[in-house]
């Protein structure tokens, strides 16, 4: 043990080192690599390729301006970048963020995610990640077009259906996928599957919109089913309002579970006897205008308590499906306390560093965003497939290899973090993913 602090301290000082002040990203590599750096070491294939000395650079960081005019005319910047990580397994693949937090920090912990979390897919694809620092709320629709058609002007020289295909993440959507791709087509002149998350009307696939909020239910069952239980009675609380929460919330409930909340920054949604179905899609709705959730239609049975995170009542699932470090120590604390057995993650790295150490002491199981919310990513290499082959498969086809994969990662994680009768999912995910992506590095020699 105190020889594994001392070489992730060793390799933490290092990663600092080269990326001064990327918090973010520093926590993420840390995550895995306190899981990992015992194994590399062990292994002298690993050890001798320097994986985790070249997993602590990306392949490339692409940054760039981005240029547009607003509806008054006026011209507006912004910054763009798209953060190729490793392309060890497949062609980079991860999504497009635009938000006003993004930044390199950001955009890097992502991407080294979306590495691991695309390999424990079993699927060749490589990890990348891109977005701008751009805020569509507020925007008009024609405004958002403008900015997406100015991004893609920059990203359309690197990205391709063999070299780099990104899709969408936060506030990117089926309709700036759209739009980006008519960018696209339009500069590189040829019909390619260089996005996924497309309208299923050019080349996307059925249930991408669906794949990481169900993606993310289908794994709650995988681990429920190893205890030998099932969702149907379960309370779950959801934090989050957009894409992933509202279609996790809404399979859970056509499964039977009880989903206690919904919830945005103004605060959350809480039903007692749980949400109905016609309420998640008002929730949706309203993210869909940029509008927020204070106001639930009358009778439906929700109440909005302002300025609360939703983990303020008992729950036996946790589902945080927000965004980044959105569950701080005292909210793991609540979370434990109010009785949940799952956490498991929506969004990509939910919890605080000391989050995670509190649900870690804890007698619940965490399944980590690299494995629980893969879903997406998966149903986008299916995309891929179909776009190469061209070929188009039905909601039910798609839906049925989206359960396959996600129950063929909870048994990859779960066959390597059987330990002493308690899986360690977090743990285990980081192992398998950096297995997998090691063995390709290895191969591939000194390059
Ligand atoms: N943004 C999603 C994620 O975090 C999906 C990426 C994709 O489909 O490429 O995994």
């Amino acid at each position: 043990m105190a020889n594994r602090e001392h070489l992730l301290k060793g390799y933490m000082d290092h990663v600092e080192a080269l990326s001064p002040g990327e918090t973010e990203f520093h926590q993420a590599v840390a995550h895995v690599a306190g899981d990992v750096i015992t194994i590399e070491k062990a292994n002298s294939e690993f050890a001798n390729a320097r994986v985790l000395d070249r997993l602590a650079l990306p392949d490339r960081v692409i940054g760039f301006r981005v240029v547009w005019q607003n509806d008054a005319g006026e011209v507006e910047v912004n910054r763009g970048w798209r953060v190729q990580y490793s392309n060890a397994i497949g062609p980079y693949k991860g999504g497009l963020r635009f938000h006003p937090t993004v930044n390199p920090s950001i955009l890097k912990f992502l991407g080294f995610e979306q590495v691991f979390k695309n390999a424990l897919t079993g699927l060749p694809l490589g990890g990348g990640k891109g977005g701008a620092d751009f805020n569509p709320t507020g925007r008009s629709d024609a405004e958002i077009m403008r900015f997406c058609q100015a991004f893609m002007r920059e990203l359309a020289h690197h990205i391709g259906p063999d070299r780099d295909v990104p899709a969408g993440d936060i506030n990117v959507g089926t309709r700036e996928i759209g739009w980006l791709f008519a960018a696209y087509k339009a500069q590189d002149g040829e019909f390619t599957g260089a996005l996924t998350g497309k309208g299923q009307s050019f080349g996307g696939s059925a249930m991408r919109t669906e794949a990481t909020g169900y993606g993310l239910v289908y794994f709650v069952e995988a681990m429920l089913a190893e205890q030998g239980q099932e969702i149907g009675g379960k309370r779950i609380a959801i934090s989050g309002k957009g894409n992933v929460a509202t279609h996790a919330a809404e399979k859970a409930v056509a499964l039977g579970g009880k989903v206690m909340t919904l919830s945005d920054t103004s605060g959350s949604l809480v039903a007692e006897d749980g949400l109905t179905a016609d309420t998640i899609d008002w929730v949706r709705q309203r993210k869909q205008e940029g509008r927020d959730i204070a106001d639930p239609p009358k009778g439906c049975g929700a109440r909005f308590v302002e300025g609360r995170a939703p983990w303020d009542h008992e729950a036996d699932i946790a589902l945080p499906c927000a965004t980044q470090n959105e569950v701080d120590e005292e909210m793991a604390k609540r979370i434990v306390d109010n009785g949940a057995k799952i956490l498991a993650e929506g969004a990509n790295m939910p919890l605080t560093a000391v989050a995670r150490e509190v649900i870690e002491n804890a007698d619940l199981h965490h399944a980590p965003g690299k494995a629980s919310n893969a879903g997406g990513v998966a149903v986008s290499g299916l995309e891929m497939s179909q776009n190469s082959h061209r070929r188009f498969s039905t909601a039910a086809e798609v839906n049925g290899e989206l359960k396959q994969i996600m129950r063929g990662i909870h048994d990859r994680v779960a066959a390597e973090g059987r330990q002493s009768g308690r899986i360690d999912y977090a743990r285990a995910a980081n192992i398998a993913g950096f297995r997998k992506v090691a063995q390709a590095i290895a191969a591939m020699g000194a390059i």
